[in-house]
């Protein structure tokens, strides 16, 4: 059922997302401890944005409110810089809704027993913008959506992330706290521009519910019906994405290293992926020498093997989704496709299932990608493409922006 704003996520190919619905208080302990044990989220939302900050303090405690000690003054000063009120625009909540004890912070105990009551407040709320105010923030929201690390913070600062689950735009940036403790203009000078970026969004990022994008992924199991579309691709025009998957990581590791399977995407919603045997490689090559622009997400590997399996070099690498990731954001660990498609396109992780068989016991061993079974392997290694051209896309945009063609 899609509820206003709230969709439930459906995932063939990643776990279910965790979805507490009770506060785990007896594992937790904190509401015995205060004076305003249980804070309700307050605030009037006018812009339907909600501000998820860490834990009351001790004067929010005493008043029953968030944010009104020395940080809620400081995000004050610069939203209203940006004409927006947060007690009048906006809702505010923490990732733990009693005060800790002494002020301290909060373990991630506590934060994963109080993530119920962060649910049930956007459940409530419905917002259009969802501001992660520091590590615990992140915490408690991200591993909703996303099945890796929230932290550390450094990464996750900046992005508006189109979360599909909430119909909401993430956006999580640092805790005042951290920047007037740093006492850094020029952390405080990032802080007002997250900010700034966030309160120019407008509306939710989805009119409809997404299409899943496996959806989009065709799977053709036979060699011969996978060569003759290879060709007729080859025959088309415009930027095309292509990904290998394989048995280890370099190709040149003997008999055993071997490419698995390949997809090629050659449009917003068309993907394919087929084994790699029979005619497939020679249609490959043929693929590979055509002028069709060419997209990888590190094209140094498909350039590998391509060279070492079937003998030739690429011609007319376009876009490399890594490289240019790095070149518009030279944070770290930041690059991977599939932190790009989640922050980009609000694509979860998506490679649950086959991820045992991706993994093997250290860069130089072989993994089971051999052994994967067929039809989740093709979805996710059509799906690396299908990705790959999107992200490409928006990249493409994002340099013109950045360096105004
Ligand atoms: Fe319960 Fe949350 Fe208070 Fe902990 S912080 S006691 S989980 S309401």
């Amino acid at each position: 059922m899609i509820k206003d704003g709230f969709w439930p996520e459906e995932k063939r190919f990643t776990k279910p997302v965790r979805d507490p619905y009770v506060a785990m208080c007896g594992a937790c302990g904190l509401s015995k401890h205060c004076k305003s044990p249980k804070m309700p989220h307050t605030g009037q939302g006018r812009k339907r944005i909600l501000f998820i900050a860490e834990a009351p303090g001790e004067e929010e405690d005493r008043r029953n409110v968030q944010l009104i000690g020395q940080a809620g003054q400081f995000l004050r000063r610069h939203l209203a810089q940006l004409h927006v009120d947060l007690d009048v625009d906006c809702w505010k909540t923490n990732a733990v809704i009693c005060r800790p004890v002494n002020n301290e912070k909060p373990t991630s105990t506590m934060i994963n027993a109080c993530q119920a009551n962060v649910l049930a407040t956007i459940r409530k709320t419905h917002p259009h913008v969802i501001v992660l105010l520091g590590e615990s923030a992140n915490i408690s929201l991200l591993p909703l959506i996303w099945d890796g690390d929230p932290t550390p913070v450094g990464k996750w600062v900046g992005w508006t992330i189109p979360s599909r689950r909430f119909n909401a735009w993430v956006c999580p940036t640092y805790h005042p706290s951290f920047i007037i403790r740093a006492g850094d203009n020029a952390l405080e000078l990032l802080f007002h521009k997250h900010l700034a970026k966030f309160m120019k969004l407008r509306g939710r990022p989805y009119s409809e519910k997404p299409v899943q994008e496996e959806s989009f992924v065709e799977c053709i199991y036979r060699p011969a019906k996978a060569a003759r579309l290879i060709r007729e691709i080859t025959e088309g025009r415009g930027p095309t994405a292509f990904d290998y998957e394989t048995t280890c990581l370099k190709p040149d590791w003997g008999e055993e290293a071997k490419i698995v399977s390949a997809s090629i995407c050659w449009g917003h919603n068309k993907v394919a992926a087929f084994p790699f045997c029979g005619d497939v490689p020679e249609a490959m090559r043929s693929y590979l020498r055509c002028p069709r622009p060419k997209i990888a997400s590190n094209l140094k590997f498909e350039e590998r093997w391509s060279r070492t399996k079937l003998n030739t070099r690429v011609r007319n690498w376009y876009w490399d989704t890594m490289q240019a990731a790095h070149v518009l954001d030279f944070r770290r660990g930041i690059t991977s496709i599939k932190f790009q498609a989640f922050v980009l396109l609000g694509v979860g992780q998506y490679n649950d299932t086959i991820k045992p068989y991706i993994e093997s016991k250290g860069t130089s061993h072989l993994n089971r990608m051999a052994h994967a079974p067929l039809n989740e392997l093709l979805v996710y290694n059509g799906l690396d493409s299908l990705l790959e051209y999107r992200v490409a896309k928006i990249q493409v945009n994002a340099m013109r922006e950045k360096y105004k063609e």
